[in-house]
């Protein structure tokens, strides 16, 4: 992992003036598929201030930004060995308090010169009342794809999505459209007479890429062709719902769809059709799937945040608690999960796991994942380190489900 070169970075508060910026090499492209919105300028030769923009809950003082995806274009990738980024001091706003969507702690990044591999850099907080984080690219290519996660778009789960129907175990269907008309899939990976049923949801938060990670991994182990893993999709059914606010992430926001919802809000009561048609589609999936007879014995939502931890619903429902404490235990014995869990109920039936459990009946679990940090390893996650989580999620639901393992 790369640092910046300056433990202690001071910001240049002279303005270049547009003559010592004349031989202007830099350009920051912001005008792709999952590209943040954001304001950039150059403030000295090599130095570019960046203002990204936040977006907002409807009709609500809350407003978040964590999304940075954007391209560094240099006409001469040999005339420099990097190029200094300086975030301006911006506020977050979540429950009517105002926070700094930069903390004062390091923040890592991902840095790629050719979209395949990716590296972490950290970023440095500074003592400046007008920037709040600074770190520097490596120039080696003409194009340096920087983000704040290793990116995955509505392109990525196309062509992954097209891999995988090859499977004679994997069925897709449309369940509805977002807001902008782009279709939401629900995939099938085994026998749907299983007898046990598992619901993944990823992306409700555009930002929050781990879930599509898990998800790779977690069908790669199960399609993996020898027998004991056949033996697998007939006792296991897993619907995965890869990309809830497909509109979100096309768009690069960070946390609500285009009319300004909370795709993990109001699950106490059925969807707006209008406002988050993501949300109605999926419960009346869930509806459809448990009238034909069929049970879903259990449901994640994967996210990212600064924490990793299980959120757990509030319930008196027999066995919950229990059920999920299991469910720990067993992340703990086959994957890199150290986190451990959030008291249950955070949020009540408003929030997906709650909802899910007070109006279906649904064993419901929110899983964050550490966009910072993973504990057990002591450093910033890649996109690597999902997959084999997915991987290793087989293993743990076989032992859920008191499954001989493959
Ligand atoms: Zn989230």
């Amino acid at each position: 992992m790369l640092q910046s070169q300056d433990t202690e970075v001071t910001m240049p508060h002279a303005l270049a003036t547009p003559s010592d910026l004349m031989n202007h090499d830099i350009y920051i492209d912001t005008f792709f598929e999952n590209a943040s919105p954001m304001g950039w300028e150059q403030i000295q030769p090599g130095v570019i201030a960046l203002h990204p923009i936040q977006d907002h809950q409807r009709f609500s003082p809350n407003m978040q930004i964590s999304h940075i995806n954007l391209k560094l274009l240099t006409d001469d990738p040999a005339k420099r060995q990097s190029v200094r980024f300086v975030i301006r001091r911006i506020s977050n706003c979540w429950n009517g308090r105002r926070q700094p969507a930069i903390t004062h702690s390091p923040m890592s990044w991902a840095v790629s010169s050719d979209d395949q591999s990716w590296q972490n850099i950290l970023g440095q907080p500074l003592d400046d009342p007008e920037f709040a984080m600074a770190f520097d690219v490596p120039v080696t290519a003409p194009c340096m794809h920087v983000a704040r996660m290793v990116p995955y778009t509505p392109t990525h789960l196309q062509s992954w999505l097209a891999t995988i129907a090859q499977s004679q175990w994997v069925d897709i269907k449309h369940i509805g459209q977002t807001v902008e008309n782009r279709p939401l899939e629900m995939v099938q990976v085994g026998d749907a007479n299983a007898p046990h049923h598992i619901l993944l949801r990823a992306r409700s938060h555009p930002w929050e890429t781990a879930g599509n990670w898990i998800m790779h991994g977690l069908v790669d182990q199960l399609l993996n062709t020898n027998d004991s893993h056949r033996h697998l999709l007939e006792k296991m059914c897993f619907w995965l719902m890869p990309m809830a606010n497909k509109d979100g992430v096309h768009r690069g926001m960070t946390r609500f769809n285009i009319c300004g919802m909370d795709l993990n809000r109001n699950w106490d009561r059925p969807a707006d059709e209008q406002l988050a048609p993501e949300n109605a589609a999926l419960e009346y999936w869930i509806e459809h799937h448990l009238q034909s007879g069929k049970p879903i014995n259990l449901a994640m939502c994967l996210h990212n945040d600064s924490g990793g931890q299980l959120h757990p619903g509030l319930t008196n429902k027999p066995d919950y608690a229990y059920k999920m404490k299991r469910l720990e235990d067993l992340l703990r014995r086959h994957t890199w999960f150290t986190e451990g869990s959030q008291p249950p109920g955070c949020g009540g039936a408003d929030v997906f796991s709650g909802g899910l459990i007070e109006r279906y009946g649904i064993d419901t679990i929110v899983a964050e994942y550490n966009a910072e940090r993973i504990a057990k390893f002591n450093r910033p996650p890649l996109h690597w380190d999902w997959i084999t989580y997915g991987r290793k999620l087989v293993a743990v639901l076989c032992d859920y489900f008191e499954l001989s393992q493959p």
